[in-house]
């Protein structure tokens, strides 16, 4: 069993004889497996903290400078706090804090991986019913939360689910106009262009989610006339 988690992304070694199914058990460390509840979930958390969002990796941002998984649901957490009245915020940031949390074992799968949208799934919702199974020792109640609201939001079948699916994409879209910035400023490779990314915007359905990805857009486009002799350089 290897030491530490590696995100293959693929079967894992020794696997690929024996078709039985990826289970979290497969990539979860014998040390960190073997720990008492809730030591193990915490545990679990911090591959959350350090480890880095795949797809700006993918497009050349420096891995020192990318964002870890945490660092993009901590946001989202926080800006669920301004949720409007007709959404609990409380909800929304529970949700926000859950959504990617099965994903401190499965890895940041981006479609480019070789794995299936369908497998991606199902490994997530292993590890979800992993870790609830593993509090209900703690707190039955938590344990059962965590999963019902990871499934609200994979189902977007609640106000609040939706409502942070929006958030979702915002936070992206903030992302990458920071991202882009530090290409402007020179911090990152001058040749990286994220504007692809922007389109998110379309996929918004809440309104007050549509104002604030808004905001965010019509500063960009303020700020870039001021950038625009760098490109053209
Ligand atoms: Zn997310």
């Amino acid at each position: 069993m290897a030491q530490k988690l590696e995100y293959s992304h693929g079967e894992p070694t020794g696997l690929k004889e024996a078709t039985r199914l990826w289970t979290p058990g497969d990539i979860i460390p014998q040390s960190i497996l073997e720990l008492p509840t809730p030591l193990l979930f915490f545990r679990l958390l911090r591959f959350l903290k350090t480890t880095k969002r795949q797809g700006w990796l993918d497009r050349g941002i420096q891995a020192q400078n990318t964002e870890s998984i945490s660092d993009h649901m901590y946001r989202m957490a926080a800006m669920s706090l301004l949720a409007p009245e007709e959404v609990d915020s409380r909800k929304c940031v529970a949700i926000a804090i859950v959504h990617d949390l099965a994903e401190a074992v499965v890895g940041d799968i981006t479609p480019h991986d070789d794995v299936t949208p369908e497998e991606k799934h199902r490994r997530e919702r292993e590890t979800i019913e992993f870790i609830s199974e593993s509090l209900q020792p703690v707190n039955a109640k938590a344990a059962a939360e965590i999963t019902s609201l990871y499934l609200e939001y994979e189902h977007e079948s609640t106000a609040e689910a939706r409502f942070v699916k929006d958030l979702d994409k915002l936070e992206f879209i903030l992302q990458t106009i920071e991202y882009q910035e530090d290409v402007d400023q020179g911090k990152e490779d001058q040749s990286i262009r994220l504007n692809d990314f922007l389109n998110a915007r379309h996929k918004i359905k809440h309104t007050v989610v549509q104002q604030w990805t808004d905001q965010v857009l019509q500063q960009r486009e303020k700020a870039k006339d001021k950038v625009e002799l760098y490109y053209l350089k």
